[in-house]
């Protein structure tokens, strides 16, 4: 029998009204840079033009789930492991990699502790009781995991820029990391009490000093968009994936993205990189989110046009983003893999709460 899904839809309703009373609204871009094609007077835009199904879309994309049975996912199916808390809290030699689940990742690199997109609540949702669910526990919570020197953001999206996991970041012992983010976002940090936000647009780094030597971190474009509020704000601040460089080693944190030329652009400017991580998860009904999320067979594409080593998929396994269940990608990237002949350590999934060393001789 089917589970209508009345929250997500009334908030649909509540959020299209809102957008036609405010639809006056004009915010003005402070960081607009005429000679920047991406942007624009009131905020951004992507490098190259795609297809983007409008508001009508989006309604018949939810007037689908509303309509249809739930989604049923086999959690069983997605692999959890226990993280070595010891050993993180320890370590500033290794460089490693341990997966929080969905787009969080903790990377230890040149003695810092990174942490991408942060979520550590219970839904990826402006409110703390509804909205999309953690569908699989944490492996460990935020207070567990050795203290954070620098958080990359890489758009405001809900299930990426989440209120209460910046709050205690900033309010973490021994000071508030060090935020990086794309252009714009800065603005919600400092609304947010937070004043360590560096801005950033497509191609700038900012280099930073870590016990085991510089860290260079890049800001390089994705094909998304950004906005927060129902009422309005769509794309005001930029989004983006970020490139960390160390010791001649580089790493890539995509983010949120569809499938662009972008990708044969980051190949070019980086040459290669040594460790992806790219998203492999909510890419169903492709009709419908192929502009804003690419799927297992054009993640495998990015891996090959950035020219990675290795890479590994995010934006999985954790909440119930689209259409797809769950553990979806899992298959879907093996067929992915095999059509491209890539072998499997290629491409890898980690267990939620699973840390591997990367560069381990
Ligand atoms: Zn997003
Ligand atoms: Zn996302």
């Amino acid at each position: 029998m089917p589970i209508p899904r009345s929250f997500a839809f009334a908030q649909l309703l509540a959020g299209l009204l809102a957008m036609t009373v405010f639809a006056d609204e004009k915010p003005s871009n402070p960081d607009y840079d005429a000679s920047k094609p991406h942007h624009t007077p009131t905020g951004f835009k992507n490098n190259y033009p795609f297809d983007q199904p409008g508001t009508g879309g989006l309604l018949r994309w939810q007037w689908g789930r509303f309509t249809k049975p739930a989604i049923v996912h086999a959690l069983d199916q997605i692999p959890r492991a226990k993280p070595d808390l010891a050993y993180l809290a320890g370590n500033r030699q290794d460089t490693t990699v341990t997966w929080i689940g969905h787009a969080t990742v903790l990377l230890q690199l040149g003695g810092l502790n990174i942490l991408t997109d942060p979520i550590f609540s219970t839904h990826a949702s402006p409110v703390s009781f509804a909205g999309p669910e953690r569908k699989v526990p944490l492996p460990a919570t935020l207070a567990e995991l050795p203290r954070i020197d620098v958080v990359l953001v890489s758009h405001n999206h809900y299930d990426h820029l989440d209120r209460a996991t910046i709050a205690a970041l900033n309010q973490q012992a021994d000071g508030p990391p060090k935020f990086i983010v794309p252009l714009g976002m800065d603005r919600w940090f400092r609304s947010e009490g937070v004043h360590s936000a560096q801005k950033l647009d497509w191609w700038q780094h900012v280099t930073l000093q870590g016990p085991q030597g510089e860290v260079v971190i890049n800001l390089v474009p994705a094909q998304h968009w950004s906005k927060r509020n129902l009422w309005g704000g769509e794309n005001t601040s930029l989004w983006g994936g970020f490139v960390l460089e160390h010791a001649g080693r580089k790493l890539y944190f995509a983010g949120d993205t569809g499938y662009s030329k972008d990708f044969q652009d980051i190949g070019k400017h980086f040459g290669s990189i040594d460790f992806g991580m790219i998203p492999v998860g909510a890419y169903e009904p492709r009709w419908f989110m192929h502009a804003q999320h690419v799927d297992p067979i054009e993640a495998v594409q990015i891996h090959n046009d950035i020219h990675a080593k290795q890479s590994m998929g995010i934006h999985w396994g954790t909440f119930e983003l689209t259409d797809e269940p769950l553990e979806q990608p899992i298959r879907d990237l093996a067929k992915a893999k095999k059509q491209a002949g890539l072998a499997d350590q290629d491409f890898v999934l980690f267990a939620i709460g699973e840390t591997r060393r990367l560069f381990a001789d």
